[in-house]
């Protein structure tokens, strides 16, 4: 199949307030602001130059690093630009990520007249010491305030990030940042378990031990609780209540294509990943991206691993009108030994992980890719 048109759009915001003791994304934690307005030049061309490879887009996504760590007149001319250079399909999913220090009231009307429609806070958790364990510095005092700003504007489809195994952490003190979490009514939770980087300041201090069945214990916490909210797991790591999945990535998990603007951000075109350098500089250098190519079946193999993140997982003809592959030609033996595992449910139409196959998402992908 040729490259296909840009259906969502991805913009990585390379800067932070502060940098956290496990963080594995690419982010510098100060800014000068000249560093801040050169980042959005680049990013203007970037855009002007990619603008007649998208479709009108279903999906944006503002992520980072820490998008509201830029001050509020920046943000305007962010999304200002992606607002004046891409056409947006009438109902397109417009998230930002925030930190909970970083959204002001100002910021808040800043995204929200600026067209955002969904705001995703990195909460990780309402302990005060688990916060400070990793290093995620700043208070949560202001943030039900902010989080009303955004509602009075109409940005009612929210979604909170906590995390799990962290230092210090218990079940139980996990239940209480979810119990913490559902108080502010969220239609979407993330819930994700730390990993240690190996070259992270957390890595020296606090050397990783995984326990799977404290793992599991989290898991199903996260699941019992959040439950009782109508926030259902839809994906390893994702909760939300009936029709507010983010749409941004169930379309990637289910091979769509995006592009990447920003430094270390990365484009899909159907068929080649694009990933664009990792540093700022470089970046700004315009050096080019990475290409990332497979053959056409590898890569079908793929995007039909990826969607098995899904508790939804591939009906069949879709995986076909998106890839141009059969998945039982494909990957039928793979497949039927999963189900005979227990990972997966499998018929002549459809594929999709049980609770197992999620949990242990990484035996799916080994047996796909
Ligand atoms: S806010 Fe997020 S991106 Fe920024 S340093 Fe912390 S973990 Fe990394």
């Amino acid at each position: 199949m040729p490259p296909s048109p840009y259906t969502s759009l991805y913009v990585h915001v390379p800067f932070c307030n502060r940098k956290c003791d496990y963080c594995a994304f690419y982010s510098l934690g100060h800014a000068d602001p000249d560093l801040r307005r050169r980042y959005l030049d680049r990013l203007r061309d970037e855009f002007d130059a990619n603008a007649g490879l998208c479709a009108p887009l279903d999906s944006i996504f503002i992520g980072g690093g820490t998008p509201t760590a830029l001050a509020p007149g920046e943000m305007a001319e962010l999304l200002h630009a992606i607002r004046t250079t891409f056409t947006l399909a009438p109902d397109c999913e417009w998230s930002s990520e925030a930190n909970p220090e970083s959204l002001t009231p100002e910021m808040a009307a800043v995204l929200a007249e600026g067209g955002v429609n969904r705001v995703s806070v990195g909460v990780q958790s309402f302990i005060p010491h688990e916060r400070q364990a990793i290093g995620r510095r700043g208070s949560l005092d202001r943030l039900a305030d902010s989080l009303d700003c955004l509602r009075r504007r109409h940005v009612d489809n929210l979604n909170l990030d906590l995390m799990f195994l962290l230092p210090g952490q218990t079940p139980d003190s996990f239940a209480r940042s979810l119990r913490q979490a559902l108080d502010l009514h969220p239609t979407h939770l993330s819930a994700y378990a730390l990993t240690i980087e190996e070259h992270s300041i957390l890595a020296r201090r606090h050397p990783h031990q995984p326990d799977d069945e404290l793992f599991v214990t989290f898991w199903d916490t996260a699941d019992r609780l959040l439950a009782t909210a109508g926030l259902q797991r839809y994906e390893i790591s994702n909760f939300a209540l009936p029709g507010r999945r983010c749409r941004h990535n169930d379309d990637i998990w289910h091979g769509a294509t995006y592009l990447g603007c920003g430094p270390s951000a990365t484009s899909f075109d159907g068929l080649t990943r694009f990933t664009q350098p990792h540093s700022l500089n470089a970046w700004l250098h315009a050096e080019p991206p990475e290409r990332d190519e497979l053959p056409p079946p590898q890569r079908a193999c793929e995007i039909l691993a990826f969607g098995m993140r899904t508790l939804q997982g591939w009906n069949f003809d879709d995986f076909t009108a998106r890839t141009g592959f059969d998945a039982l030609d494909l990957r039928g033996n793979q497949l039927r030994q999963l189900r005979q595992r227990g990972l997966i449910t499998l018929s002549d139409t459809a594929a999709a992980p049980t609770r197992d196959g999620l949990l242990f998402n990484d035996d799916l992908l080994i047996e796909l890719i």
